[in-house]
């Protein structure tokens, strides 16, 4: 008997060419949709495949901030969000308001954006970053320039360790990540010695102290391949064990946190996503006036010659 994930996934499918339409997936979604996607990966990986795709509708799986880069990036495509109340808890905590106080405070400073941001965010920052190229673009920018680094403090204080450049952060947080708790985390290593840990970089200092690695998702997956460890401790949002498990079958991956769920990822499910294609909903449009300005941040990080890009351009030939 046929099962109701495998009857969506290929009614999905059917409708896929039908629509000449491309599934992509954020490494956080719910097993079934990594499945049925045709690329799954991390924020700058669905920005440049976003930007590279002939397809002619993108079905973007992740959350409102995702899915207007994509908007930004293919102003010619019709770019569908399966659930609109995909937001993000970070993105949600600056304003455009918050970015132009911060500016008038310092008004020589170079605005750094992680790319976790509205877009009309984006629009009042000189340059995006996401959380696998942030060192890069941090390290970028003139040494006596000044930076505003927004919206994550985290991820901010993590780049100011790796590189030894001071910045001015905001206080922004992913609310999943802070959930991570040292303390638990640090009762899951006396139990798992031998596991190395990998956190992401928007999880808190005292988790970082006690990790391996700090990579993005797509960063940790790859460290994961690489590792000769059997049992890996994994300090991000517990979508990425589907990934995990499945490219490492030898391995074990267990959670730092079994409570730190984003719920914005999780709205999205495999019949929001066949309903998405069937409707043609929900269509994210971002301002024109906006989307220009806010391009040129994307552009000058999409730009930048790192060897993430060079990853990625590869991954696409
Ligand atoms: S995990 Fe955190 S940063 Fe990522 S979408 Fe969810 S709330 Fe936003």
């Amino acid at each position: 008997m046929v099962s109701s994930v495998a009857r969506i996934a290929r009614q999905i499918q059917r409708l896929k060419s039908e629509r000449k339409a491309v599934i992509l997936s954020h490494n956080y979604q719910v097993g079934p949709i990594q499945d049925v996607a045709d690329f799954v990966g991390d924020s700058l990986e669905l920005s440049y495949k976003a930007a590279a795709t002939d397809a002619e509708v993108i079905v973007f799986c992740g959350v409102h901030f995702m899915a207007e880069t994509a908007a930004i990036l293919c102003p010619t495509k019709t770019v569908l969000l399966p659930d609109r109340s995909a937001g993000c808890g970070m993105s949600e905590m600056i304003s455009v308001e918050d970015v132009q106080a911060l500016r008038a405070l310092h008004p020589e400073a170079v605005v750094i954006c992680y790319v976790n941001s509205s877009a009309a965010v984006k629009a009042k920052s000189d340059i995006c970053c996401t959380s696998s190229n942030a060192a890069q673009v941090v390290q970028s920018i003139p040494e006596d320039q000044e930076i505003i680094f927004i919206p994550d403090q985290h991820l901010g204080a993590h780049v100011m360790q790796q590189t030894g450049r001071q910045m001015i952060l905001y206080n922004g947080y992913c609310p999943s990540h802070v959930r991570m708790m040292a303390s638990e985390l640090s009762e899951i290593i006396s139990v798992h010695p031998d596991a190395p840990v990998f956190a992401h970089p928007e999880c808190t200092t005292p988790v970082h102290l006690l990790s391996d690695g700090i990579f993005s998702t797509s960063g940790i997956c790859t460290a994961a391949q690489n590792s000769q460890a059997t049992e890996i401790i994994v300090a991000t949002e517990s979508g990425i064990l589907h990934r995990l498990s499945k490219e490492n079958p030898d391995k074990t991956f267990i959670p730092a946190c079994s409570w730190c769920d984003c719920a914005h990822m999780k709205v999205n499910t495999l019949e929001k996503v066949l309903w998405s294609l069937e409707e043609m909903q929900y269509a994210i449009v971002v301002d024109p006036e906006i989307a220009v300005q806010a391009r040129q941040a994307i552009d000058r990080m999409m730009q930048m010659s790192t060897p993430e890009k060079e990853k990625c351009l590869a991954f696409m030939a």
